[in-house]
This record gives structure tokens, C-alpha cells and sequence, in this order.
């Protein structure tokens, strides 16, 4: 089992298999041009499975693939089976933007994948290709249909932009309560790569939107494995709201960031991180293990997002650490 400095069992790896992605999201990358980080950088699958080896041999349980888009990354699914493979009791997860689902959903699901969540900020086309900065509503809607069609189990991410996508969010609550995937709104977490005219709506603005249509839904005592906070409405039906800004969302965070290019992050407020490349890249496991105790030890209590000093927020973006 795996124990951080403050006492907290962490048993959830999220590696990022690429930074690039084929959105533009607003609230995640610049618009400006910028360069990606040269292939020969990248880690192998045979490099990060290595670390995930060792991670699961030291009580990691859950692993979740993502990204930029993890779907860019070639052969994915053969990397997913890798893991599958090697312990098919882990909980193995994905998050993707969906556009590329159409055509890989059942490979994802013939390789031994469980569950993804699929990023889906509104469902009017128009605000949709605002977001990405590309015309994607359509084919992310197939996505969806053929992952839902090929038995993975789905849950949809939105994160709710002031001016953007607040108009959208029942309608994004109603396509997912008739398909039974739980979504979840995600508080916008300001960063260095976001449009510097980027602003999130707050828990109780999102649960003010909700309440527009649903006027009793109630608070579902909170699972700590998650970092949503869910609610039900009276249907039963169940929609969650992540909250990075509120004092004790860290209290049970059970989670260590992998990058593409081997740094493994405790926390993604903090710029802290620690490499693993060389280790894995020369078989040097028992360094591995080191490193990854370390992170744990000095994993920070809680992330600074309620009183955000931009000085001091990660400059990594999100579409390297993956979110
Ligand atoms: N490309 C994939 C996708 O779109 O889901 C995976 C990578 S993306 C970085 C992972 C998650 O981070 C997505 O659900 C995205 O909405 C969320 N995300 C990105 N930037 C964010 C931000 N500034 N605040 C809150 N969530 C963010």
C-alpha cells in the first residue's frame, strides 16, 4: 500500500501518453503557436509500462490514460492491453476528447479498457467549435454513440466557462441523464495556457443552473475515491461537480500525475515533480520505487486554487500533465 506524508493512501496513477492534442480548448491551451516536445523525448509504452509495473506492484489500483489527446498516440490500444494483461483487476480508464472514438472505441474495448470519460463542453455546435476551435460536436457525439454501442462504461467531463458554455449546461445534464453517463462539472482551474479571458463558473453557480430545471436534487454523502461531489436528482440520476477551489477537496486525494516525458507530479498546483526516464530507460527498478516513495513523501497537503498566486500555480499545462 501506498502511503503519502499526510497520511493519505494513494492508490491512482494517471499517465499522460501525449501532449498534443487535436483541440484547442480555451481553458487548456494557448492560442498562440507553440512547439511540442520533440518524439524522442517521449517515453516508449515499454518505458511507462515499466513504471507501471512497478506502481501497481507498490498498491496502485486504478490507472487512467490520458493526455493532450491520448488517442494521437499510435497503437494505444496495444499499450492498454499491455496493462490489462499484466493485472486485469486494475480499474482501467481513459479520458479523451472523443473525436478519434468512432474509430478506435472497439480496439479500446477489445484491449481490456473499462471505462472512459469523454470531455463534452455544450452541445450547440456553434459553442462547441468555440471551445475547441474546431468544428468537433458531430463526430464527438458518434464517439460517444460507438463507445456506448461497444459496452464501455461512460461518464462525460464539462467545465462550465462564464459567457461560454453557461447557457449549455442543462442541456449537457439532459443528454446524460437519457443515456445514463454521469457527468461532471469540473470548476475551471486557472493556469498559465488558458485564454487570459478564460473564467469558470463556481460550484454554487453551476448548482444555481441545475437547480433552474431540477429544484430538489440533494447532496450524496461523498465517496473520498472521487473528487467529484455528487448530487441526485429526484429521478434518482446522478451528476457531480469537482471542486479544486474548495478548502478540503486535497483531504483524500489519492492520485500521482505520469507524464509522456517521464516526470512523475504529485500535485498539479505545484511546479514539483521528479524524472523516472533515466531509471526506467536503464532497468534500474529499485530506483524507480525510490523515486515514487519520495513523491509520496513530499506530496503537498492541498493545492492553493482558493487563494490562487499565479507566482507560484505550475506553469506545466494541463495538456502535459493531463489534467
Ligand atoms: N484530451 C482529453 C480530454 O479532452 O478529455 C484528455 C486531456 S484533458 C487535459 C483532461 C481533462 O482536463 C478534461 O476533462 C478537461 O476538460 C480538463 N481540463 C483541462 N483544462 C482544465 C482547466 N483549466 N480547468 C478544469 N479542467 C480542465
Amino acid at each position: 500500500m501506498l502511503i503519502d506524508g499526510h497520511g493519505r493512501k494513494v492508490d491512482y496513477l494517471r499517465v499522460s501518453v501525449t501532449e498534443r492534442c487535436n483541440f484547442r480548448c480555451q481553458y487548456c491551451m494557448p492560442e498562440k503557436p507553440f512547439s511540442w516536445v520533440p518524439k524522442e523525448n517521449l517515453l516508449s509504452y515499454e518505458d511507462l509500462f515499466k513504471f507501471i509495473k512497478v506502481s501497481i506492484d507498490q498498491g496502485i489500483k486504478k490507472v487512467r490514460i490520458t493526455g493532450g489527446e491520448p488517442l494521437l498516440r499510435e497503437n494505444l490500444d496495444q499499450f492498454i492491453k499491455m496493462i490489462y494483461d499484466y493485472k486485469n483487476d486494475i480499474d482501467l480508464a481513459l479520458t479523451t476528447n472523443g473525436f478519434l472514438l468512432p474509430r478506435v472505441a472497439q480496439k479500446l474495448k477489445d484491449a481490456g479498457l473499462k471505462r472512459i470519460n469523454v470531455s463534452l463542453d455544450s452541445l450547440n455546435e456553434g459553442t462547441a467549435h468555440k471551445i475547441a476551435q474546431k468544428n468537433v460536436l458531430k463526430t464527438v457525439l458518434s464517439g460517444l454513440d460507438e463507445a456506448n454501442r461497444v459496452g464501455l462504461k461512460i461518464k462525460v467531463n464539462c467545465v462550465p466557462m462564464k459567457g461560454i458554455n453557461d447557457g449549455d449546461l442543462l442541456d449537457v445534464l439532459d443528454y446524460c441523464k437519457q443515456r445514463g453517463y454521469p457527468v461532471r462539472f469540473i470548476e475551471f482551474m486557472e493556469n498559465h495556457h488558458a485564454k487570459d479571458s478564460a473564467k469558470g463558473l463556481n460550484s454554487d453557480e453551476i448548482k444555481a443552473i441545475v437547480s433552474q430545471k431540477y429544484k430538489n436534487f440533494k447532496a450524496v454523502p461523498r465517496d473520498t475515491s472521487s473528487p467529484a461531489q455528487y448530487y441526485e436528482l429526484e429521478d434518482g440520476y446522478q451528476f457531480g461537480i469537482i471542486e479544486p477551489h474548495k478548502d478540503d477537496f486535497c483531504e483524500a486525494c489519492n492520485r500521482i500525475r505520469l507524464t509522456a516525458e517521464g516526470l512523475l507530479i504529485p500535485c498539479l498546483y505545484f511546479e514539483d515533480a521528479m524524472s523516472i526516464k533515466d531509471a526506467v530507460r536503464n532497468d534500474k527498478i529499485d530506483d524507480a520505487v525510490d523515486i515514487l516513495k519520495k513523491v509520496l513523501e513530499n506530496k503537498p497537503e492541498k493545492n492553493k486554487w482558493s487563494t490562487q498566486d499565479m507566482n507560484e500555480t505550475s506553469t506545466r499545462a494541463f495538456y502535459e500533465t493531463g489534467g
